[in-house]
């Protein structure tokens, strides 16, 4: 390659891209939406309710204004009190921690299987004590947490599962007796984001909630609404957090096009897996085979790397890439507690040094995959 780069437009999420091959959809279901000034609650949401309980083939969907808020509600709901211990992972988007924090309750961080990058269940065993109340696995990048063992785990001791599905909505989980469920439809609470870069986003902030429990459904139907069971009738504190039509529509149009855009991830994941297998420095996303991976992101280890150099590198040719996640959630400021010590979470530590991640969404073109790979390869072979 000469010193031109080429311009290829790369970006981690190319919304724009995906946008323009729908727009005439979308532009008609926003334009239905303001017609109709349906703009709260209405048959967009309700529709579109419906139909991702179809998709997810859960009993109940609650929607919601986005994924911190569906997490935050899920905790309400399961009337957890100041001072129960909730265990979720180190390695994970801080939203996940927030609510806990917010709540009241007591965070208790467990260490990430190397391979996966989801909750070592070893570990989540020893974390468990009288005061733990809830799990909350996080299906990180876009494949699902062990749930086999967190649900034996959950049941042996009586708590509850919350699963963080905001990275991995329409991945499918196989129980070892072949049953197979969507992440975020195996606990009692799943919650998710449609945060316009997640594999189902809308066009601004959007979440929901899913449970197959009816009473609990009920529940959270009515904390997202001021507590109201009946209108106007405050039967206890809630929150004010909605999806908006406009948002509603959008997600109908998207939530058509969800498998697809799987299918792109995972050939664009596949390009990238062939193109580094041979990368001594660059070990490729291990997939758990009880699990599908939706790829939310792609995500390499690096080994004896200077990313601050190849991210550098790839900043030069138009190619962004990321660390996700630098910091572990036991060393960030909001968080850190004494009793919290490095040594008990040597896997996130590693990672959180050696990851990276490369473009990943459904746009992504030969020429941009083969930019990408060689442009990273030549940094190993400069
Ligand atoms: C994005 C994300 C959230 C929060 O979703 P928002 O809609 O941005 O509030 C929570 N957990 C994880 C793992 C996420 O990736």
């Amino acid at each position: 390659m000469s010193g031109v780069i080429p311009d290829h437009n790369i970006q981690m999420v190319d919304l724009k891209g995906q946008y323009t091959k729908i727009k005439e959809q979308i532009d008609t279901a926003i334009m239905d939406v303001i017609d109709s000034t349906a703009f709260i609650k209405g048959p967009e949401v309700k529709a579109f309710q419906e139909e991702l309980e179809n998709y997810l083939d859960v009993k109940h969907v609650i929607p919601c204004g986005n994924g911190t808020d569906a997490l935050q509600i899920a905790l309400m709901a399961l009337g957890l009190k100041p001072g129960d211990e909730v265990v979720t992972t180190d390695f994970t988007f801080a939203a996940t921690v927030e609510v806990i924090g917010l709540m009241n309750l007591v965070p208790v961080f467990v260490d990430v299987d190397r391979d996966t990058f989801n909750i070592d269940v070893n570990e989540l065993k020893k974390a468990i004590t009288p005061k733990t109340k809830a799990i909350i696995p996080v299906h990180l990048f876009g494949q699902c947490a062990n749930m086999e063992a967190v649900m034996e785990i959950a049941n042996d001791n009586n708590l509850y599962v919350v699963e963080d599905t905001a990275q991995a909505i329409g991945a499918d989980y196989t129980f070892s007796n072949g049953k197979v469920q969507k992440a975020g439809t195996i606990g009692n609470i799943g919650t998710t984001s449609f945060f316009p870069s997640k594999n189902l986003g809308c066009y601004g902030d959007g979440g929901a909630l899913f449970t197959n429990d009816s009473e609990l459904a009920k529940r959270l139907g009515a904390i997202v609404n001021h507590g109201m069971y009946e209108r106007y009738y405050h039967d206890e504190i809630g929150v004010n957090s909605r999806l908006d039509a406009i948002q509603a529509a959008i997600l109908r149009v998207k939530l058509g096009h969800l498998d697809e855009y799987g299918l792109a991830r995972k050939r664009a994941a596949k390009y990238y897996n062939e193109a580094f297998s041979e990368v001594v420095q660059l070990e490729i996303p291990v997939i758990d085979e009880k699990t599908t991976h939706v790829f939310h992101q792609y995500t390499l280890k690096t080994k004896d790397v200077n990313r601050t150099e190849l991210i550098d590198f790839l900043k030069g040719r138009g190619i962004p890439a990321m660390i996700y996640y630098p910091v572990p959630l036991h060393r960030q400021k909001a968080y850190i507690r004494p009793e919290f010590k490095d040594e008990n979470y040597p896997i996130t530590m590693e990672l959180c040094k050696s990851v990276i991640s490369l473009p990943m969404h459904t746009e992504l073109d030969n020429n941009q995959l083969k930019y990408i790979t060689e442009s990273v390869k030549e940094f190993f072979n400069k």
